[in-house]
């Protein structure tokens, strides 16, 4: 296993919900950070503590343009809208980041022989009709649905980012990251956890779409991060998923909701998206042996660590 240098590092989408984390946890290692970002759907809320820290340099920029702030040793590319409601509403600006905003932030790593981390997705595997899903499964992915938006600019990034590990001998590498949760989640993304947990402490009901029967499975934030720092550390190529494999169904997650906010308000049925997935469980086999980790915060105890992050944007 080769260690990967992390001393001036680049983080695109440092003002999301990921890349703020990130940029904290690679701080904390003692890195200086440049962390790019275009506010498409990042917020500097997610930066303001870092205002005074000196090893933190904030660029705005969108990353769909070549950029170059300086030489560079790694660059972990996690800029994209990630929510299923904000890739729909951007849909051509979330290809547009998955394919040129790839391809810009490669030619940057590769300008400074820098190592490079993608932030790939479980959506690789689409409505997966193999469970759990290990990462040598190609996945059943609608090409032209809704979600083709997210799904294939991240299969692009994907094969743009082999492409140059092989034709260019770069290190690069790529995470598949499963559904993740914690502070910083924008309270209004539209995604099940921020929904769920901002309907309860407002005292709404809960929506639930279809009947609650679909799985997901929970990582909390810093599980998720501790996991990509590893494997950026790492060199490996191909990609590793990190998640957390314990399963919810989207309706016992909601009852846990309620348990941790103390909320007695109604659930409430709505459609069923498009395309959205029946069921999804990492298999994280190859990053337990790879780097030793697996995630330690189950989905109640991180509901809980959350709680006073999702007060607070009431
Ligand atoms: N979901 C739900 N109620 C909500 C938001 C989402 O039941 O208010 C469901 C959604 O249909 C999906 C699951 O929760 O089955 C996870 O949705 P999310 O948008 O968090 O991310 P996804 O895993 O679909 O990308």
């Amino acid at each position: 296993m080769t260690q990967q240098k992390l001393k001036r590092v680049l983080v695109t989408g440092a003002a999301g919900f990921l890349g703020s984390h990130l940029s904290d946890a690679l701080l904390a290692e003692g890195a200086s950070v440049i962390g790019v970002d275009n506010l498409a759907t990042g917020s500097l809320d997610n930066l303001a503590h870092l205002a005074s820290e000196p090893r933190f340099e904030y660029e705005q920029a969108d990353i769909c343009r070549p950029f170059d702030f300086g030489d560079i040793d790694f660059v972990f590319n996690f800029a994209s809208p990630a929510s299923p409601p904000d890739y729909m509403r951007l849909g051509p600006e979330t290809l547009r980041v998955g394919s040129d905003g790839t391809v810009n932030a490669l030619e940057l790593a590769k300008r400074y022989g820098a190592g490079f981390l993608h932030a790939s997705t479980s959506e690789c595997y689409g409505d997966p009709t193999v469970h759990p899903q290990p990462e040598t499964y190609w996945g059943n992915v609608n090409p032209i649905g809704p979600r083709s938006v997210y799904d294939e600019s991240k299969r692009f990034s994907e094969a743009t980012i082999m492409a140059y590990h092989r034709y260019y001998g770069m290190r690069t590498g790529m995470v598949r990251i499963f559904n993740t949760y914690g502070p910083r989640l924008a309270p209004n993304d539209g995604r099940v956890i921020s929904n769920l947990m901002m309907q309860a402490l407002r005292g709404e009901p809960l929506t639930i779409y279809g009947e609650g029967l679909q799985t997901r499975s929970f990582c909390y934030v810093a599980d998720l991060i501790r996991g990509i720092v590893a494997l950026a550390k790492s060199g490996e190529p191909l990609p590793t998923n990190i998640g957390n494999p314990e399963e919810w169904t989207i309706l016992d997650c909601a009852q846990t909701v309620l348990k941790v906010t103390g909320a007695n308000v109604p659930i409430v049925f709505k459609p069923m998206p498009e395309d959205d997935p029946k069921q999804r469980k990492p298999d994280i086999t190859k990053a337990k042996a790879l780097l030793g980790w697996e995630p330690q915060v189950a989905l109640r105890e991180g509901l809980e660590k959350s709680l006073d992050y999702f007060r607070s944007q009431l």
